[in-house]
């Protein structure tokens, strides 16, 4: 099976989903990692923030590739994102062609308050993040509310949304562990 998380940049998900790995006996995979390797290796960016700058084809191309990657691995959460915020506008991190590759059983939404979101991209000097404003973050999750919704009318796939309030990360990822273990 294959699932996906995303959530906007600073939300948390990577607290969550390093809680989520210890519990689960799934391997978490970085779209986005995959994406920038295979730019890296050809000269195109020299750090994953580059990528959403670069032109939207090839953008497109690099999704491919990374998609038919993840295609053909099992047990897996990626770890990617409804929606990537390009100069020139939201480009879906799942279109078609990415969909029919990954073959997504459960989309989650890891969510926050845009302030706090706002909060922890000013204390990580490890990315360079846009001066989005709350508004601006406001936004972005909304309309990854509505990209995911298509999406899982596309495939059937469920959606759950996940709060990730501040400081308490190990509730998101228990929402999360107790959907992927089998149940009744
Ligand atoms: P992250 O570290 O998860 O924020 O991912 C780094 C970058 O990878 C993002 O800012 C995007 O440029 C790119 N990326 C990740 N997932 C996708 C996707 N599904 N489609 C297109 N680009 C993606
Ligand atoms: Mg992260």
């Amino acid at each position: 099976m294959r699932v996906v998380i995303s959530g906007v940049a600073g939300v948390g998900k990577s607290t969550v989903l390093e809680l989520v790995r210890k519990k689960t006996n799934y391997d978490i995979i970085n779209f986005g990692t995959l994406m920038f390797e295979m730019a890296r290796n050809i000269d195109l960016v020299k750090d994953r923030d580059e990528l959403r700058k670069l032109p939207v084809d090839t953008q497109i191309n690099l999704q491919k590739k990374a998609s038919a990657a993840i295609g053909k691995m099992n047990n897996v959460i990626i770890d990617t994102h409804m929606t990537i915020k390009t100069p020139d506008g939201y480009l879906p991190g799942l279109p078609e062609w990415v969909i029919r590759e990954l073959k997504v059983s459960a989309y989650y939404l890891i969510e926050a308050d845009p302030e706090q979101i706002l909060k922890r991209r000013n204390l990580d000097s490890s990315r360079r993040r846009d001066s989005d404003t709350a508004e601006d973050i406001k936004e972005h999750q909304e309309v990854n509310r509505y990209y995911a919704s298509s999406y899982s009318v596309y495939t059937g796939a469920t959606i759950r949304f996940i709060l990730n309030v501040d400081g308490k990360p190990d509730i998101a990822a228990e929402n999360i562990v107790r959907r992927l273990m089998p149940h009744d």
